[in-house]
């Protein structure tokens, strides 16, 4: 925020603020998905998913496997994939690890799909 964006109208202030905010949280789609798939795949209560911008993943989960990072505004729009994503984080919580063997269909050999841009495009389904 400039010095100047301080003396802007209040309405224009908090417009920027809302659209600031919408670009750092899970926007709310994303938040009830988040909550719902945490209670489907019984994740451990001290689970939390964090939203944050990354290069290059859209996302992990740390060694420790309590916090799994997320890139919400990568896969805003994307609901399938986000939710793939998310369910495949959440079996490292649960210590699956990656598949060496690519099985078809498997949750830990899942992975985005991108277009030839390199944007993600949404799954099909909900695996
Ligand atoms: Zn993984």
């Amino acid at each position: 925020m400039t010095i100047r964006s301080l003396t802007q109208p209040k309405t224009e202030q908090i417009d920027m603020a809302f659209r600031v905010a919408r670009k750092l949280f899970f926007d709310p789609s994303q938040s009830a998905m988040v909550r719902q798939v945490l209670k489907q795949r019984s994740a451990d209560p001290f689970v939390a998913v964090v939203d944050a911008p990354m290069n290059d993943m859209v996302a992990y989960t740390t060694l420790w496997g309590k916090v799994i990072y997320m890139d919400g505004d990568a896969l805003r729009g994307r609901p399938h994939t986000f939710h793939n994503v998310l369910v495949h984080e959440i079996l490292h919580t649960q210590g699956k690890e990656h598949d060496q063997t690519q099985i078809p269909g498997s949750m830990m050999s899942y992975a985005v799909t991108k277009n030839i841009q390199g944007e993600i495009i949404d799954d099909a389904t909900f695996l």
